[in-house]
């Protein structure tokens, strides 16, 4: 079965954590070692049928070639191991 996904949510930060989880921007500064100042966006896409549970959120690092980062969840409970195991595409 395939999902068709809208954008749900956006959210950049130049620092600090994003709004709706209070380690997610740190745990990515720190797994990448980066820097800061380097701003962080996120995008939640939610399947367009109502009552799918299906969540794809997706974290970019903006880098002169910026890094985009998947997570098969929605963006609140994405945990650590999730960032352990993330696809990089
Ligand atoms: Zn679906």
């Amino acid at each position: 079965m395939s999902h068709s996904f809208y954008p749900k949510f956006e959210e950049k930060i130049e620092r600090g954590e994003f709004s709706f989880h209070p380690f997610l921007a740190s745990w990515i500064r720190k797994k990448f070692q980066l820097d800061l100042n380097i701003p962080l966006s996120v995008k939640e896409f939610s399947c367009i049928e109502q009552n799918c549970p299906i969540f794809t959120t997706q974290v970019t690092i903006h880098l002169l070639n910026p890094i985009h980062i998947k997570f098969m969840r929605e963006k609140e409970k994405i945990n650590k191991i999730d960032l352990q195991t993330t696809l990089i595409c």
